[in-house]
């Protein structure tokens, strides 16, 4: 038992979260949901990032005030994460004041060290990614320069900025991805790695000329400059676990903190991520958990890119938060983008949840109400199912300690599938009396609800409720045994879709 801490990344607000969001929040509710159940003090935080140039024009556009905007884009956010079940602890804004004291604190202390300073910057920016391009990282179309991301024009931009020396950092973070396991997985460190000893760290600029980008945190120490976004969102992870104002909280989950990111913010959350850190005298994260993207006909989800997925359509599709979470987390690739069709949702959902979770529990549920008047009792289960139950939790837990959530459900699933297989084999419905079958039946569903419990909180506490037990930690010593089930209800958990 110990603290552990996770975050999502700060979403930038400039229109709702769709399925690409979804896919990194639901895996960091997963990984968190999992360290409580087995018996963790978890602090899980998401939250917006609400400054910069992005929402200073689209507020502009819409004639209201970027605070307006914001206020209105947290509540969109939080009501997308209520649908999809997302059980943060914190959903923090940097907006704050309390977040607006760390910016400033950490901006005063980088510049008293000499860390920070005054200089021009010409370059090529895209607006939409807030960020300069070079030579080589922007496509060409026409001749001109382009976003790789948002395949729009870049604009050139010459203007006085400060900068991060972040080339101070270089052998830091050269000793840091060669020998310190913090990105995960490893592929992702050898990656800014390789970059690094190619083409150099060289200093960042961290701060705009407010009357360009007013939208932001004041420069401490130069009142016509804002805080680039970055730079202030980055620093959400310190100010929301009490960094500088609850130091009691900050030290207990501070050396836990597990991030979750998707690859295209690799960049900011190693090198310029740590360097900070280093700066500020603040530990390096203890993990970087990286993951690939959901691509649809080849390209990243997203606004711009113009093949968004909703979250409300998932959820109408797969009727509540447990078959789009289920989905979702099936298909979750830290190293491997998924190309996602509805086919293949589809088919994950019909041929698992219905099929064969959802199939067990109303199979067994009908078997214990018309034979066994409700009421299935039992001491020990039946070795065929077992054995297969005790190598479940076994590799259960080993992938979700590996962040496999993937695996961790594939696992459970071939369980399932034996005890349906079980079922076919024993026929429990012909017998006089099936209890030793039903029950052995009533444990295996209890484990591997439990199991699915951080993936499909919804479904699985309904299944508990359905069939007598609670979701409780699995592997606690000595294991709590259930001797008398009393089935309350036949469930149909999963409607199956037709294809
Ligand atoms: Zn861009």
């Amino acid at each position: 038992m110990g603290s552990f801490y996770i975050t999502t990344p700060i979403y930038y607000p400039n229109a709702p979260p769709h399925i690409g969001h979804a896919y990194t929040t639901v895996f960091a509710d997963t990984i968190a949901r999992y360290h409580r159940l087995i018996g963790d003090e978890v602090f899980f935080m998401t939250g917006t990032d609400e400054h910069g140039l992005k929402l200073q024009r689209a507020a502009e556009k819409m004639g209201i005030s970027p605070e307006e905007l914001v206020d209105k884009m947290a509540e969109k956010y939080k009501w997308y994460w209520s649908l999809l079940d997302i059980s943060y602890d914190h959903f923090i804004r940097t907006t704050h004041d309390y977040h607006e004291r760390v910016v400033k604190y950490a901006m005063n202390k980088l510049y008293q060290d000499g860390l920070i300073y005054k200089a021009s910057y010409a370059g090529w920016y895209c607006v939409s990614c807030e960020k300069f391009y070079s030579p080589g990282e922007y496509i060409e179309v026409d001749g001109k320069p382009y976003c790789p991301i948002h395949r729009k024009p870049l604009e050139w931009l010459e203007e006085e900025t400060y900068y991060f020396k972040l080339s101070e950092f270089e052998d830091f973070m050269k000793d840091v991805l060669r020998n310190r396991r913090i990105v995960y997985p490893e592929s992702y460190a050898q990656e800014i790695l390789g970059k690094i000893e190619k083409d150099g760290l060289h200093d960042v600029s961290i701060a705009r000329p407010k009357e360009r980008v007013w939208w932001g945190i004041e420069v401490p120490f130069d009142p016509d400059y804002t805080v680039y976004v970055w730079f202030d969102a980055l620093l959400n992870y310190l100010s929301g676990i009490g960094y500088l104002e609850d130091m009691d909280k900050f030290h207990k989950y501070w050396p836990e903190v597990h991030h979750v990111i998707g690859k295209d913010i690799l960049w900011f959350h190693t090198a310029v991520w740590f360097s900070i850190l280093k700066a500020l005298d603040v530990p390096l994260p203890k993990k970087l958990l990286v993951h690939a993207f959901l691509i649809n006909r080849g390209l990243k989800i997203g606004k711009s890119a113009g093949n968004v997925i909703a979250i409300e359509d998932l959820i109408d599709r797969y009727q509540d938060s447990s078959g789009v979470r289920y989905i979702l987390m099936r298909l979750f690739n830290m190293a491997k983008d998924i190309e996602v069709t509805t086919e293949l949702f589809d088919s994950i959902y019909n041929s698992e949840l219905a099929d064969t979770y959802g199939n067990l529990v109303r199979r067994v549920g009908v078997l214990v109400k018309k034979k066994l008047e409700g009421t299935a009792e039992g001491e020990e289960i039946d070795e065929e199912l077992e054995k297969p139950l005790r190598e479940t939790l076994r590799i259960y837990r080993e992938a979700m300690d590996e962040y496999d959530v993937s695996k961790a459900l594939t696992a459970i699933m071939d369980l399932l599938r034996r005890a349906n297989a079980y079922i076919n084999e024993k026929r429990p419905w012909e017998k006089q009396d099936p209890s030793k079958e039903l029950y052995t039946l009533l444990e295996t569903i209890k484990y591997s609800t439990i199991m699915l419990y951080p993936a499909i909180p919804r479904a699985a506490q309904k299944t508990a409720d359905a069939l007598g037990y609670k979701i409780t930690n699995p592997y606690q010593e000595p294991p709590s045994t259930q001797k008398k089930y009393e089935v309350k209800q036949a469930l149909i958990l999963f409607k199956k879709i037709k294809v």
